[in-house]
């Protein structure tokens, strides 16, 4: 068996867990309800939760809730909704930043008594220029050493609602010498008059995510608060909030580096603005990679958290091909989802030599990979729908499918022999003949001579027109993801919706969000949005070609 070998968070827990600075793991996914999740959230879920699992622990969700402005419900229950979905069981119900705002200004009180923080009137313009650069040092607000009574007095108005906007901020008193600027007496409360999702209009102040965070990572009882790298920087800040609130055994906090796709738009901001702009269908298109589009093209929690693990965990800056989530989903489906016949770009092919009128009914393993999927009758008559580029009138060497004077076996059906074809006024092939050798029946043991070609088919009369839709990058690889002007480069091919495509008619109970794969086409599942009970809409979720391998 394969010994797999940790990351470095494993071997920070490993350490707090055997030196005794923690007793019990705890973790948190701390998503801002601002936007949908999407895959690189996955990552994190999956990340979190699974070292919970893993040392016995608790995993949390809880919403940072705090900046009021963006944040809605509807984004809210899309969270809980993925979360739950990728298998991520939380402990101790959905939590809240919002709810912790009363100790959240217990402690700012407790800052204000230690001398610690204080009340600045400076504009945010002056904030800015008070505050430095990366070579020069800041300077002190004139309010820096404003007395504690006072600072009480003035941060216990802000709260009773007798300032504007911007007119008086919270600030920490650290350093504005600090050579780490995120210490240069950081704002960690405004004043905002916006209505909060949860809490309404009960606070016309809001804590600063930098204040906010750790204590309520603090509160929870969190042990490792895992982020992404961007906040390498606010550590030490992090640790001056726990260490200063005074919480006995506090959370540390570690960075691990972003997960990304390549030449895959992932970042919320940007994946709002295609939903905005009406690039794509909404945040469920099935092109894009929130978890919402994921599981409506057909992926799998199981094939998102093998993609994961095939991802590592580190501090250094990668990305990973979207050909690795489609090998992860054609993996998971191969044994599980049952095969059929489906022609995606029909020509009709007549076998001259079957009876008219005749129906036989031939058997099909529903899954050759997995016997347990049992198996299926398939109607076949004298005309069939075959795919237009199984017929060439010119075709190259090693060609191995249907020109005329060639034998070809249809799948799990007969041998077919092409024996001429129709044309239109303008050229274009319109009909396929051939003749079949009943001989030739699969299953019959026939070994007398062999083809080398094997195509799908359908009966032209008993098969099930359907909808279905192809799709491509959304981003058009040669340019890169981006432009010069911010805007994203879509590629005009992204979705191609074909609304002839056959497939077998006796596909029955089909439930929306069912996979199949169509034989030789690919992974496909029912649309779970724009499908009826009996008009299915198929998404492919990847095609059987693959240019990645393990
Ligand atoms: P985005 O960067 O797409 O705007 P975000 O970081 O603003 O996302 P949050 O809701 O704040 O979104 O993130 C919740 C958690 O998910 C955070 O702990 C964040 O670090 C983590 N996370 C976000 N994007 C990724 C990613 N690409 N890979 C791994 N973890 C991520
Ligand atoms: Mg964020
Ligand atoms: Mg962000």
């Amino acid at each position: 068996t394969e010994v797999k070998s940790k990351n470095f968070i494993e071997k920070i827990i490993d350490e707090d867990l055997a030196n005794g600075t923690y007793k019990k793991v705890v973790t948190r996914f701390p998503p801002e309800p601002n936007g949908y999740l999407h895959i690189g959230h996955a990552k994190s879920i999956l990340l979190n939760y699974g070292l919970a699992k893993e040392y016995g622990g608790d995993f949390h969700l809880r919403f940072d809730d705090t900046n009021a402005k963006k944040e809605n419900t509807e984004y809210v229950e899309s969270i809980i909704k993925d979360v739950e979905w990728l298998g991520a069981k939380y402990v101790g119900g959905v939590r809240y930043a919002s709810n912790y705002f009363d100790q959240m200004y217990e402690l700012a009180v407790k800052l204000i008594k230690k001398g610690k923080a204080y009340v600045d009137d400076l504009t945010a313009d002056e904030i800015r220029e008070y505050r430095g650069t990366l070579t020069e040092p800041g300077k002190n607000s004139p309010y820096r050493d404003r007395s504690i009574e006072e600072n009480l007095d003035l941060f216990e108005r802000m709260k009773n609602d007798e300032f504007k906007d911007g007119e008086k901020v919270l600030r920490a008193k650290i350093d504005m010498a600090s050579p780490n600027i995120n210490m240069r007496d950081p704002i960690i409360y405004r004043v905002a008059h916006v209505t909060h999702h949860n809490t309404g209009d009960k606070w016309c102040i809001y804590p600063m995510y930098d204040f906010a965070h750790p204590i309520e990572d603090a509160i929870e009882g969190v042990t490792h608060s895992i982020c992404t790298l961007e906040f390498e920087d606010h550590r030490p800040l992090y640790n001056w909030v726990v260490t200063e609130t005074e919480f006995p055994n506090p959370p540390k906090q570690i960075e691990f580096s972003k997960l990304y796709l390549t030449n895959v738009v992932t970042g919320k901001r940007y994946i709002k603005k295609l939903v905005e702009e009406r690039i794509v269908d909404g945040w469920d298109d099935p092109r894009l990679v929130t978890i919402a589009a994921l599981r409506r093209r057909g992926f799998t929690p199981e094939s998102l958290k093998m993609f994961m693990d095939m991802t590592s965990v580190t501090k250094s800056q990668s990305s990973a091909d979207y050909a690795m989530l489609e090998y992860c989903i054609r993996d998971d489906l191969k044994p599980k989802a049952p095969r059929l016949m489906a022609v995606l770009d029909p020509i009709k092919l007549v076998i001259d030599n079957y009876p008219e009128g005749q129906v036989e009914y031939l058997d099909a393993p529903n899954n050759v990979e997995n016997e347990a999927l049992g198996s299926r009758k398939i109607p076949f008559e004298k005309e069939l729908y075959i795919e237009r580029d199984d017929f060439m009138v010119n075709p190259p060497k090693k060609y191995y499918r249907f020109f005329v004077g060639n034998e070809v076996r249809l799948m799990n059906a007969y041998f077919v022999t092409c024996t001429g074809y129709e044309t239109d006024e303008n050229g274009n092939v319109t009909v396929i003949h051939g003749t079949y050798d009943p001989e030739t029946k699969s299953g019959s043991g026939f070994n007398a001579r062999k083809v080398k070609g094997t195509i799908h088919w359908v009966a032209a009369h008993h098969s099930k027109k359907v909808t279905v839709r192809l799709y491509e990058q959304l981003v058009d690889e040669e340019k890169g993801v981006y432009n010069e002007d911010g805007s994203v480069n879509i590629n005009p091919n992204s979705l191609t919706v074909i609304d002839n495509a056959y497939i077998e008619e006796n596909i029955k109970d089909y439930k929306p969000g069912d996979a199949f794969q169509f034989v030789r086409k690919g992974f496909f599942n029912i649309d779970p949005k724009d499908s009826t009970e009996d008009t299915p809409i198929f998404n492919r979720i990847a095609s059987m070609k693959s240019s990645f391998k393990l």
